[in-house]
């Protein structure tokens, strides 16, 4: 395989222009020179979308039966997000390049200056082990070498103050730190910066005719508020018992200062959440729960495990008592996947107080109210999409010294999942290859195609990712068997083609990966 000899940046551009001339991901309006950070979905590109959150969705609401799903409205009462607290704080630091002119996040500079110190420990100690070889005692290198103490103690007292002065919104400081710390705009190498300004990432427009303050709303910049408001309808109407789950899919609209890594930060992306009421006190069994369970979610598509890993926050929301990341190793390093946070009964009692609603739950076996702790599962299904994607780009060195790309999509999310191929376009095969095709296209998203070498057509599915061809030669004719070519191992099997929808099913149902998260859920429960 090629891809580890490749370059980690060269291997995403070659994703980039790879996903635009398969038909899974345009730029937005692209005649006119697209729209930053807003991407289109193309003909193959919807299909694995559709597929990765109907595989979120039957895992939540079907596999669960105290869990629901809703489709919550975009467009809500702009006093929800006075209570949620995004008026007020969802702010990003930013900063300004007066000679590059690029817009920045301030922590996001600073936090790559802070992981530049942390690359350079980790350089010593490689240097040094590779002087010292095996008899190279790391703890002690690291505990008494003069440069790694040097650079350990710059980090901690940096990180402290970096953290206090977000925490305490002191945008001076973070400009002073950045002056101090000579960080410069990677485009112009300069430090000649503006004042750090706090900028809310909502996006706002009217609603009704008539334009005036009192009709501004907002575009949601989460999903999740649809679900808290929507509490008390579901518990009371689904006749829910605590613990009890509501999850829902949705557009969620972000005005991201930096939006870069293609469609790992968008202005408008979806996300798959779910909000799971708890009894107070219980919050961080489930939190527990919910942890394993998501990360089991991820590893059932048989991705290694090395491309996952848990980041546990230090530093909390001031709402939250736990929270996680999963992340995923993406070309250009482990990043957040999805976030899973204990909330507290934050969010339900802000709306309480705003509403004047009693949102509460009744307990009848103990006869008290209370408002719901809850744990939240968040991910974003384009950044899911992306790890989808990078995972299975690869570029591919054959036995023969041909070459191949192939999209190695686990085979329940592949977009098209058989190809019906004729050997040649003549004897009759085309015609008993669309006899096949009719035979197959109610039960699977099916291509056919009969142009060029068989060879060719191989190489187009393989860069599409379908897990199957199925070859229509002459013993079809005579004797009704198709070879079955798999992408992966590229191996071949003799199929008889009333067998062929059930042997098809073998490989690309979702229903067996469901059994298996289900048995997994149950053990942990
Ligand atoms: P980040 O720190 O990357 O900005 P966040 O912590 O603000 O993300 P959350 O608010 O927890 O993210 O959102 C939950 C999930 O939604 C994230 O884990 C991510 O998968 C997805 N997400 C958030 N912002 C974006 C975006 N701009 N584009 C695509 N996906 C996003």
């Amino acid at each position: 395989m090629m891809n580890t000899m490749m370059n980690q940046d060269e291997l995403f551009k070659n994703l980039i222009s790879h996903s635009k001339e398969y038909g899974f991901i345009f730029p937005s309006s692209e005649i006119y020179d697209g729209l930053a950070a807003v991407y289109d979905y193309g003909q193959l590109g919807a299909l694995l979308k559709n597929n990765i959150r109907e595989y979120w969705w039957r895992s939540m609401v079907q596999l669960h039966d105290n869990i629901v799903g809703i489709d919550a409205a975009i467009f809500m009462h702009p006093t929800v997000w006075k209570a949620s607290g995004h008026v007020d704080a969802f702010n990003d630091p930013l900063i300004d390049n007066k000679d590059s002119k690029k817009r920045y996040r301030a922590d996001q500079l600073i936090e790559e200056h802070l992981q530049k110190i942390s690359d350079k420990i980790e350089k010593e100690i490689e240097k040094a082990q590779k002087r010292f070889g095996e008899s190279f005692n790391r703890q002690l290198f690291v505990e008494t070498n003069p440069r790694v103490l040097e650079y350990k103690q710059k980090l901690e007292t940096l990180t402290t103050r970096y953290n206090r002065a977000l925490n305490n919104n002191d945008l001076v400081d973070l400009k002073n730190i950045i002056d101090e710390e000579k960080i410069v705009c990677p485009i112009s190498g300069t430090c000649n910066w503006t004042e750090v300004r706090q900028f809310n990432l909502m996006f706002s427009t009217q609603i009704g005719s008539v334009s005036a303050e009192a009709d501004k709303i907002y575009l949601r910049p989460e999903t999740a508020q649809g679900i808290f408001v929507n509490f008390l309808n579901v518990y009371k109407t689904g006749r829910m018992k605590i613990p009890f789950g509501i999850a829902q899919t949705g557009k969620a609209f972000r005005n991201e200062i930096v939006a870069r890594q293609f469609i790992f930060r968008m202005r408008e992306f979806e996300q798959m959440e779910m909000q799971f009421f708890v009894k107070p006190g219980e919050e961080l069994q489930w939190f527990e729960y919910w942890k394993q369970t998501r990360l089991a979610w991820h590893k059932a598509l048989g991705i290694d495990d090395e491309y996952y890993r848990y980041h546990d926050h230090e530093k909390l929301a001031h709402y939250a008592n736990a929270a996680t990341d999963i992340e995923f190793r993406f070309p250009f390093g482990f990043k957040e996947l999805e976030g899973i946070h204990s909330r507290t009964d934050f969010d339900l009692s802000a709306h309480q107080q705003y509403s004047g609603k009693k949102l509460q739950y009744f307990d009848a076996d103990t006869n008290e109210s209370y408002v719901p702790y809850v744990i939240e599962t968040s991910i974003g299904l384009d950044r899911m999409f992306l790890a989808i994607l990078s995972y299975a780009y690869t570029e591919e060195k054959l036995e023969d010294g041909t070459q191949r790309v192939v999209l190695r999509i686990p085979y329940v999310l592949a977009p098209i999942k058989v190809a019906v191929l004729p050997l040649v376009k003549r004897d009759g095969m085309p015609e008993k290859a669309r006899e096949i095709l009719h035979m197959l296209q109610p039960y699977y998203f099916c291509q056919y195609d009969e142009k060029d070498t068989i060879g060719r057509r191989y190489r187009r599915q393989d860069a599409i990712g379908t897990p199957l061809c199925v070859t229509i030669d002459q013993n079809t004719l005579e004797n009704n068997i198709v070879t079955v070519r798999h992408r992966d191992t590229m191996k071949q099997d003799n199929v008889h083609i009333n067998e062929l929808k059930n042997y098809i099913y073998e490989y690309i149902a979702i229903e067996p990966l469901l059994q298996k998260l289900h048995q997994h859920a149950r053990v942990l429960a």
